[in-house]
């Protein structure tokens, strides 16, 4: 008997909709509230019916604090889901301090606008600190710690996928498998082929800032950067076969090397085709993924912007996109005194997640694991005041859950490592 609002109605907010009612027990109401509530509308009236949650829209610019806390009052969800983007994070924590609710997302606070003067501040010292120069970082969200805690609410941070499922399979690793962890590799696959020579599987413009920004990985507890896409390794994928996957910075290294601090080396590889990556470099190059507004013919242009409006939307590659993702970790450890290496992971197949929900596995592996957390919080398995990221919790009764709503997990206790 619960309420959910969930603020968004993109690709991850369909799936964990979708799952959502289909959980309707727990998820008895729902409120679908985004930009362009037609969008809500629409998939209010396409679900209606078919599952038992009572389902009502709104319309809410989630960057207005005020007019959000109104919404939240007024309909006193048990849970804000955040599936909007990672720009909307801060105002909708405000949101739910105000409201006095609890709070989950799936992707760490960035700014919109990267010139801004008092962001880049905080920013440039940050990046001489902590020696890493990606624009989002937990920081901003970490913040509210104090005021969540004396609030008594919960915000749980980044569970999608990864960040997200990858922290539950490190302190599920650290829980049953080791008494001591040396390395972890985050491994994400997406072997899917869209038929399309170039486009994002999720929002363009977070995608691509992502991916071209320079690489990290912690070691000994201290960040190591390196050029983008300059380390590059090859890995034989289960169900997926050998793919290119190359180091990136990816924001959940930031929590687990505070949450494992004797963890000697956290890494995070991203598969990429050719075809991807040249595209990427080129649009990089001429200046498409700028976020700095450019004046063209007397209007003002942000040029990721304009690429998005260019590139085919996320949601619509559901159903051309064929084959399978696996994502997981690798850990090298001790257990009772010997060495010891375990893999954990799960394959997804874009097919299957399109016939079950009508989205592709990028947005199943997110939406699926966002309503998990959400269960989690909902059924006081997740609950404790204050601003957390998915590994601080109990991983047992999550990894249940993925089983049982669309993501079982696979072990392997002698995988190929990554050099
Ligand atoms: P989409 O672009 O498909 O959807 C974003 C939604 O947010 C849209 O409905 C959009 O409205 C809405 N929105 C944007 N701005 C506002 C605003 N100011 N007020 C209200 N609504 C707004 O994104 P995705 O579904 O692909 O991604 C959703 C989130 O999931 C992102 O934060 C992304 O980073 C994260 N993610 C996390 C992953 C993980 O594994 N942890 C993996 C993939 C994504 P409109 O329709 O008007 O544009």
């Amino acid at each position: 008997m619960a309420k959910v609002l969930v603020i968004g109605c993109g690709g991850v907010a369909r799936v964990a909709i979708v799952k959502c009612c289909q959980n309707s027990e727990v998820f008895t109401d729902l409120m679908i509230a985004s930009r362009t509530v037609s969008k809500c509308d629409a998939l209010k009236e396409e679900l209606q019916g078919k599952f038992k949650t009572n389902i009502t829209t709104a319309q809410v610019d989630a960057d207005n604090v005020e007019e959000l806390t109104a919404l939240i009052k007024s309909y006193a969800p048990d849970v804000v889901l955040n599936v909007a983007l990672p720009y909307q994070d801060l105002t909708i924590m405000e949101a739910c301090l105000a409201a006095g609710v609890d709070y989950v997302d799936t992707a760490n606070y960035e700014p919109e606008d990267t010139d801004d003067p008092a962001w880049r501040a905080v920013y440039e010292k940050r990046c001489r600190e902590e020696g890493f120069s990606a624009y989002f970082d937990y920081s901003w969200q970490w913040a509210y710690k104090k005021k969540f805690e004396d609030a008594g609410l919960t915000a749980l941070l980044g569970c999608g996928f990864d960040p997200g499922v990858t922290q539950a399979y490190c302190a599920y690793a650290a829980k049953h498998e080791f008494d001591t962890i040396d390395t972890i590799d985050i491994l994400d696959c997406n072997g899917g082929d869209h038929g399309y020579a170039f486009a994002t599987n999720f929002n363009p413009e977070i995608n691509l800032r992502e991916v071209s920004a320079p690489g990290s990985y912690m070691e000994n507890g201290r960040w190591v950067e390196i050029p983008a896409m300059s380390i590059k390794r090859e890995y034989d994928f289960d169900q997926v076969g050998k793919k290119d996957m190359y180091l990136l910075h990816h924001e959940e290294i930031e929590s687990l090397g505070k949450n494992f601090p004797d963890v000697k080396r956290i890494r995070f590889f991203m598969t990429f085709g050719q075809s991807y990556l040249d595209h990427m470099r080129c649009l990089e190059d001429v200046g498409m993924l700028s976020t700095t507004p450019i004046n063209y013919n007397g209007q003002e242009i942000v040029p990721i912007q304009f690429l998005k409006a260019l590139l085919p939307d996320p949601a619509s590659l559901g159903p051309r996109t064929k084959g399978k993702t696996n994502i997981g970790c690798i850990f090298t450890g001790t257990k009772d005194g010997q060495p010891k290496t375990y893999y954990i992971y799960n394959v997804c197949d874009h097919q299957e997640c399109y016939k079950e929900v009508g989205s592709q596995a990028i947005s199943y592996t997110t939406g699926v694991p966002a309503m998990c957390g959400a269960l989690m919080m909902l059924t006081g398995q997740w609950t404790k005041p204050g601003v957390y990221t998915v590994e601080e919790f109990n991983p047992d009764p999550f990894l249940d859950a993925l089983d049982k709503y669309g993501l079982p997990r696979s072990e392997n206790r002698a995988p190929a490592l990554v050099d």
